[in-house]
């Protein structure tokens, strides 16, 4: 059925349906109102948003719009574990034109649905808007994080080594595909908990991209060991560098932590770990301008 068809209401209707009832008892109200009702705790509150534009992020020739909700509802799950955090509420945003199939927004919601009941999310709004012609989808994420728990891209020092979960450049060489993703909420807990980061992002621009906004936030240089940068197969050492599209976490700790943390993580969550590079002073190794990752707005 064609969203004109339908109507704006009666597609929040069928989506409210297939959301069903929130599972925490801490929604008050969700879908239906003005607003979602959430009772907080004394955490500290994680929000982020990320959005899907069709012709930019994604083609929609031979898509599964399934695979596309689990993606943009990863892309912010991944922002909320780099800051040591767990995801909790989510709000969806679709922008359709009126002639797009009802159906299709139905398999994009089974696949946002499917991941967020594995991390516990509840979908508690979102706002649905009429598109001129392209797709769009995007997701606010809210999330929390004890307050000494807290990771962010500013805590490196010069000394610390640079480390970084699982392998990169898989989904570059696969340029506009939905490439399914591996989230790291699990590690991120680990290496929260663990206290002895000081610094964390996740790769979604590239892993160099990553290393340069630590080393700016943190006001540091970095020196990186390109030949230990561990390579999805297929993939060159441009694609591994610079692809993004990959939710693994890059993170820092004191060279005398790094056997401890390292093997704590290959303990807890059986996933490698692998040293990159080192951050050095703000005078040396990498600067800002050396690398690049996946920017909006240039050719
Ligand atoms: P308002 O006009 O007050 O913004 P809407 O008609 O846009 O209200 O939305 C009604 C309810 O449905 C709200 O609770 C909103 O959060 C929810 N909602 C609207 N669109 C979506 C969507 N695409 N996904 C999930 N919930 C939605
Ligand atoms: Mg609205």
């Amino acid at each position: 059925m064609r969203l004109a068809q339908l109507g704006e209401f009666g597609l929040i209707e069928l989506l409210a349906k297939q959301i069903g009832k929130p599972t925490s008892k801490n929604v008050l109200i969700g879908i239906g109102d003005d607003a979602a009702v959430l009772k907080t705790r004394t955490k500290l509150l994680l929000v982020t948003t990320d959005t899907f534009v069709e012709n930019v992020h994604f083609k929609t020739r031979g898509i599964s719009y399934k695979a596309l909700g689990e993606k943009v509802l990863a892309a912010n799950i991944s922002d909320i574990a780099a800051m040591g955090g767990t995801p909790t509420y989510a709000l969806v945003t679709i922008g359709a034109n009126k002639n797009f199939q009802a159906e299709n927004v139905e398999l994009l919601y089974a696949g946002i649905k499917q991941l967020a009941r594995k991390h516990r999310i509840d979908i508690v709004g979102g706002d649905t808007i009429s598109s001129p012609k392209e797709l769009i989808v995007s997701v606010t994420l809210l999330g929390e994080v004890e307050p000494e728990l807290l990771l962010t891209r500013g805590g490196a020092k010069p000394g610390d080594l640079v480390l970084a979960t699982g392998q990169f450049g898989g989904p570059a060489a696969q340029k506009y595909r939905v490439t399914r993703c591996t989230l790291r909420v699990t590690e991120a807990r680990t290496i929260a908990k663990s206290k002895l980061a000081t610094a964390m992002i996740d790769s979604s621009d590239g892993l160099m991209r990553s290393v340069r906004e630590i080393c700016r936030q943190s006001r540091t240089g970095a020196i990186m060991w390109l030949e230990l940068v561990p390579r999805a197969a297929g993939a060159t050492l441009a694609q591994a560098l610079n692809g993004g599209e990959e939710y693994e976490l890059v993170f820092t700790v004191p060279k005398n932590k790094a056997v401890k943390l390292m093997e704590l993580i290959r303990r807890k969550n059986r996933v490698k770990v692998t040293v990159v590079g080192e951050i050095r002073p703000a005078s040396e190794g990498l600067t800002p301008a050396d690398a690049k990752g996946y920017e909006h707005f240039v050719k």
